[in-house]
């Protein structure tokens, strides 16, 4: 699409004649593959990441799959290219970006110290999707870190988006690749859809492993600290460090902002609403009577129902008003499910989402606070 005409405006809007209106080209979207058994990328894939490296290297954006969503990237060391990636987003200067790096050596040029927490939990858990929180060098732009001290890294470790980083030579930004607040993207699809006319290549790799965004790791505070639940747990963090781990959850339903203003400061990102599909979600301990009422006063509600086997369920279920979605019953399959399922809800025109809480224990802690936060 690379441009069309509109009638009948004109620059100086004084004639009739048609202007050629010059609409941003629809991104390359470029497939890639590389299982975990091959020792080499296929010559497509190959081609694919070079032509990636190069556009990253040129201060250009490229979406880029990970083991947990679709992210953004851009050179970290170039502050044009990372403020592109604000605007891309429209995310607010004071979010800060994780910065994604191929191993712990580019770690180590970014940071002014490497505390002894990160460098465990680095052996430990990278590559993987957990961020590391810790002092910033100078060698990372004040725009990365939204002016603060501290740097947050990530080592992922999807073979594409490694061999991507050191490509690239350089460690790469990436929030993701979604706009701001709203729900992270977990196919190319989904990218394409939030961001398509905002960029200029999406790498497409297929669903995301995790489908939930890292888990996000102060290492700058004594114990460390969860700011942000994900795929590795506080209790798998406690094994591999040895010490006790603070995590603390936002309370349900919007209610209350997580661990206080505390965490705001320290984790801009964590703000309360966030992770949200258009359609308004509320969670529910009482699904099947706030439905029934939802459509007494004639919604059409979509339902991530836990218990789709319950005839109340199948029940309710009859009603054309009602669109139920089964949703996994164990945790790694629901986070992995979760964000496709809100994007697929959100082009059905339902007019509400009710979505049944889901368990207390700490398995869910990282659905639980996206839940939460799609709910506010
Ligand atoms: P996303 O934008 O989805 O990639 O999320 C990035 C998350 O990392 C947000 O919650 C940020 O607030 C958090 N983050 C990034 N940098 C820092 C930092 N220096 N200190 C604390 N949290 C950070
Ligand atoms: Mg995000």
């Amino acid at each position: 699409m690379p441009s069309c005409s509109v009638f009948p405006v004109s620059a100086t809007g004084n004639d009739m004649t048609p202007v050629p209106v010059h609409r941003p080209a629809l991104p390359i979207l470029a497939t890639v593959n590389w299982p975990e058994g091959a020792g080499t990328p296929d010559p497509a894939t190959a081609a694919a990441l070079a032509a990636a490296a190069e556009k990253l290297t040129n201060g250009q954006l490229v979406a880029i799959p990970t083991e947990t969503v679709y992210g953004l990237a851009a050179n970290a060391t170039d502050p044009d290219a990372v403020a592109g990636i604000f605007q891309a987003k429209g995310r607010p200067a004071t979010n800060p970006l994780i910065v994604h790096v191929s191993d712990e050596s580019m770690a180590l040029t970014l940071v002014s110290q490497w505390p002894d927490i990160a460098q465990k939990a680095a052996a430990a858990f990278w590559p993987g999707p957990l961020t590391l929180v810790v002092p910033k060098a100078d060698a990372v732009p004040d725009i990365v870190t939204a002016g603060g001290r501290t740097v947050a890294l990530r080592c992922p470790s999807l073979k594409v988006t490694h061999q991507l980083i050191k490509l690239s030579q350089r460690p790469l930004a990436a929030p993701s690749a979604n706009r701001s607040e709203a729900v992270s993207p977990t196919t190319a699809q989904h990218v394409l859809e939030g961001l398509g006319n905002r960029i200029g290549m999406i790498l497409d790799n297929g669903p995301c492993e995790h489908g939930l965004e890292s888990t996000v790791l102060d290492c700058t505070v004594n114990p460390p600290k969860i700011l942000r639940p994900g795929p590795i747990s506080a209790v798998q963090l406690e094994q591999a460090l040895g010490i006790s781990v603070y995590s603390s959850e936002p309370e349900t339903s919007g209610a209350g902002q997580g661990s206080g203003s505390d965490t705001v400061l320290r984790s801009p990102g964590t703000q309360q609403r966030h992770y949200a599909p258009r359609t308004q979600l509320t969670l529910s301990k009482n699904a099947h009577s706030v439905i029934t009422q939802l459509i007494q006063d004639g919604h059409r509600v979509g339902w991530l129902c836990n218990s789709p086997e319950e005839s109340a369920v199948q029940t309710l279920a009859k009603s054309p008003e009602v669109l139920v979605i089964p949703m996994p019953k164990d945790p790694t399959a629901y986070a992995r499910s979760l964000y496709a399922t809100l994007h697929a809800l959100d082009q059905r025109g339902l007019g509400r989402l009710i979505v049944d809480a889901v368990p207390s224990g700490p398995e869910w802690a990282a659905v639980r606070d996206r839940l939460n936060r799609a709910a506010t």
